[in-house]
This record gives C-alpha cells, structure tokens and sequence, in this order.
C-alpha cells in the first residue's frame, strides 16, 4: 500500500477525537482510575447514573455546537472524508430509528435536538473505530463498518455514541477544567490536526506536551462509559434492533482485546473494556438465558460490510484479490451471505480497477445468488446502475431500461419519501448522461424538493450543480455550489462562488425577467448571510 500522506487527517482526527472522546494516547486507560470524577463537584457517582447537571458545570449547549463545527470543518476537507450515498443511506438506517427512540425515551431533549448537528461523517479509515464529537457530530470508520455482523451490532456502538452526546459528556469534560475554554481546546485539536497533515512531524506533537496534559483531563470515566452502555442499550432495544447485538459487539471487542489487537481496534482505547462493563453487560441478559451467539449474517448486511471493506483498502492488490475469492471453487459451500458478500466484493473491486466486462459477470452471479432476497434487491440495483453508468456503453435502449429501473422520467419522482438518496443521485448521473431538456429539468425538481427538506445535504447540492449548468443556467449553478461549500461548513468557499455569481450579473445585465430577479434576490441574501457567519468565523478566538 502506498502512503497518502494527505489522507492522514481522519487517522489522526481519530487520535485527536479520542482526547476528547475518551483516551486513545497511550497510557489513557492506565491514567484512568475509578474514582477520577467524585473528587469534582457534581460528579458525584450516584449508584448507576451520574447526575444530570445544569449548564453552570458543563458547557453550554451552543457553545459546544460551535465547537463541533470548527472540528467537522476541517473534517469534511480531509481526504478521507466519504460520502458514499449507499453506506451512507445504510447507517441512516440505523442511526434515524435510534435519534426517534432517543426522543421517546427522553434521553434526546427537544433543545439537543434542536441545537445539535445529528450527522454522521464516514472516514474511508480502515481502522475500527466510531467516535463521538463535540456538537452532536459522530465519526464512523470504514473498518467498523467492515466488522460489524448485522444492523444490530452495528446500532449498539451508534447507540453507545449517541448516549455520549446525550449525556452530555462531551460538555462536561470541555467544562470539567476551566483554566482550558472550549475555544483552546479547539484549537488544540486543530493543530494536532495540522501536524497529523505533515507526514514529517509524524506523531511526536500529538503525544507532546499541550495535547497530553489536555488528553489526561478529557478522557471519560468508567462511569460515563457504563452510563452509556447502560442508556444505549436502552435507545438500540426501544429501536427495535436485538439486545444480542450489544452482547456480539461486546463479545468481538473482547475477542480483538485478548489479541491484543488494539492497533486494528482503535475503538478499544477510547472505550477500554473493564471488568465493570463486562459484568453491566453480563447483568442486562436474562438469568440463566444462554449466552448469545451472532446469528449469520444476511445477504444485504455482508453487502454493506463488504462495500466498507473495498472502498477502504483502494489498493490493486487488495482489490484483486476479491476476484480471487470469487472464483474459488469452494466458495459454493460457504454460507449464501458470505457469497453474496464476496460476488458484491468482486464485482465493485472489478469496477474500481475499471473491468467492466468482470464487474458485470460478477454482478450476474449475485442476481442469480440473491434472486429471491428481497432486502438485495435494492442494492443490487444500485450497483448494476453503478457499473452500467461507469461503462457508458449502453445503447439508447438500455439506457431507457435503466432509467425505467431507476424511476427517472420527465416528470418529477413522487413521492419524496419513497425515494432514497443513493437512488437520487444514480438518477442525477443518468439524466445528465442523457442530457434531454425534460429528464434534466424532472430531475432539477426533484432535487430542489429533496433540499427544502434536507438543506445539509452537500452532495446533493453538488448534483444539483451539475444539473443547472448542464441547462446552461450559470447563476443557480454557482448558488447551489456555494450551497454544497456552505453544508460542509466552508463559509469562504461558499462567499467566493456567491461573489462570482454577483460579478457575473453585474456584467451581463441579463436581470430582465422576474425569474432572474428572484435568483438575483436570493444570491444576494444568501451572499449576506454568509458574508455574516464568515465574519463571525474570523472574530471566534
Ligand atoms: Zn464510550
């Protein structure tokens, strides 16, 4: 594998979270000791749950927001940030039900919700590892993703993470010493973070002086760690997912703990198994039921697992090596979803290495392997969409086939709630393949009806893009960009396109109709608003 020097950010973001999300430095677990917390006012540990506490001893709840944003900031332009629709459209389908139980259950307060950003950045990082941040942003891993067994274990570390946030742990480490304000210890991370960029200084500053004396007050407590087992366990079971995915999870860490893998496992070093968690964990399954086992895994899920895997390890040799398991002979004895999971594996790596002839030869083992799996279905038509857009040889037939499969027609898809976003942009790349005036403009609208209810959605902001200038309307192409550069926190790059779409109306005077007055209007609110977060940007110390 060749290094990526630049696409150290996420690894080292990692690091750096852990400090404030629970000690991965060496030496964090040693440095922790059971009583770390009673010693503070309004630590005290009552019993199993740690006192709720007002904002006079954490910290305020916009406060912590800002923060988060500075930090998912420069997350977003690292490299390995990774927006993949399909993964992403998977977690979503854990993490939404969890954020519903979460409110049911009271554990998510209207204000948290209202305040808080509930996203969750995927980093393309192939170590194990998901981390809660400041704000109510979550990091997940490819490598996690890659491990997991089912929907249910993967929704028993979502809820532990989320109950970190809820908790509002984060805030009372942030609070626990005031001599560092949030914005120091923002700063702190910040430039771990651009150490972690320059390959020559390596880790030495991580584990230097400033980082290390912050690290040592921000690790959580054992209590807080079984705290959110405990109302995580709580939110995953009100969700409908199986406690016994709690149980397997707890069990693999285990497992990678005794192996000492914990290189492999960065989520064991913020989140150290102790005997304590072990003995919750044992407390919480029925007396004398037997002890889970992790059920096989389903076609859809080793689908999932295994786009993780190849979209984290790009390399040539680990991609070949994914047709090599799929034309083993034995693989017809291995259990269907580990087929499933090893064809999709082959037939995605094939198209990475751009063999369209293999990816679809493999696609068609899968079809026939997964035929009567319904949960499959959809993801087998993402990828067939996939392999047929990258080969961009389909004939005018095939390609009206596809775009039937895909419900892209000249009027707008209804309705929204049926539609999933991988979906929403294989539709986007087709119509713009296409490029007939009524698919462009149907898939404009959709778009556009999507944003009004998921304004943050940056990728899709960027499709958009595409779709207005494929229609040669420059203005709402150069708006909706700097609207992809606003959702990912990028208020500079968003003032720059919107200064340019200014520049260019001034220009050619073109203002004459009320349409072009209304996009006129809307640049130049936007360009204000945004002109005032940069500002307010540069002001934050
Ligand atoms: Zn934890």
């Amino acid at each position: 594998m060749k290094n990526r020097p630049l696409a150290h950010i996420f690894k080292g973001f990692t690091a750096i979270t852990c400090v404030v999300a629970g000690g991965l430095l060496p030496g964090a677990l040693t440095a922790q000791t059971p009583s770390a917390n009673s010693s503070t006012p309004g630590y005290r540990n009552a019993g199993n749950s740690l006192p709720l506490l007002g904002d006079s001893s954490a910290v305020a709840s916009a406060e912590e927001r800002r923060l988060g944003d500075r930090i998912a900031r420069e997350l977003f332009r690292d490299p390995d940030y990774l927006d993949d629709p399909v993964l992403a459209d998977y977690v979503q389908g854990v993490w939404q039900p969890l954020l519903v139980a979460a409110r049911q259950r009271g554990e998510l307060t209207p204000e948290l919700d209202e305040r808080f950003a509930w996203q969750i950045l995927l980093g393309r990082d192939r170590t194990v590892n998901a981390f809660a941040l400041p704000g109510g942003y979550l990091g997940i891993n490819l490598g996690l993703l890659g491990v997991v067994s089912s929907r249910d274990e993967l929704a028993s570390v979502l809820g532990h993470e989320l109950s970190h946030v809820t908790q509002r742990h984060i805030s009372r480490l942030i609070a626990k010493d005031s001599a560092q304000t949030p914005w120091m210890i923002g700063a702190m991370i910040l430039g771990a973070l651009a150490a972690s960029k320059n390959p020559d200084a390596g880790n030495a500053l991580l584990v230097g002086g400033q980082a290390l004396a912050a690290q040592s007050q921000l690790n959580f407590s054992r209590d807080m760690e079984r705290e959110a087992d405990r109302v995580g366990f709580g939110v995953m079971t009100q969700a409908g997912f199986e406690a016994q995915g709690f149980v397997t999870m707890f069990d693999k860490l285990q497992q990678a703990a005794r192996l000492n893998d914990s290189g492999g496992y960065a989520y064991l070093r913020s989140h150290p198994l102790t005997t304590e968690r072990i003995a919750d964990m044992q407390s919480r399954l029925p007396l004398g039921a037997p002890h889970p086992v992790a059920r096989a895994p389903l076609m859809h899920h080793a689908m999932m697992a295994t786009r993780a895997k190849v979209l984290s390890n790009p390399g040539v040799d680990a991609l070949r090596v994914w047709q090599t398991q799929a034309d083993d002979a034995s693989l017809g004895n291995a259990p269907a979803a580990q087929q499933a999971g090893i064809l999709y594996g082959a037939a995605l790596a094939a198209l990475q290495l751009r063999d369209v002839a293999l990816a679809r030869h493999n696609l068609a083992r899968l079809q026939t392997l997964a035929a009567t799996d319904a949960k499959s279905a959809e993801p087998l038509r993402w990828l067939d969409a996939e392999i047929n857009l990258a080969a961009r040889d389909l004939t005018p037939a095939q390609r009206f086939d596809l775009a039937t499969r895909l419900g892209l027609t000249a009027a707008p898809t209804p309705p929204l709630a049926s539609l999933r976003r991988p979906q929403l942009m294989l539709q986007t790349q087709l119509a713009l393949q296409l490029n007939q005036p009524a698919l462009l403009n149907a898939q404009t609208q959709t778009l556009q009806t999507w944003l009004t209810v998921q304004p943050q959605d940056a990728l899709t902001w960027q499709a958009l893009a595409r779709l207005y200038a494929a229609q040669n309307q420059t203005l709402r192409a150069l708006r909706a960009d700097a609207e992809a550069q606003a959702a990912r926190l990028d208020y500079t790059g968003a003032l720059d396109r919107l200064r340019a779409a200014q520049d260019m109306m001034r220009a050619s005077e073109v203002g004459g109709s009320v349409a072009d007055h209304i996009d006129a209007s809307i640049i130049d609110t936007r360009q204000r608003q945004i002109e005032a977060l940069v500002k307010q940007q540069v002001l934050s110390p």
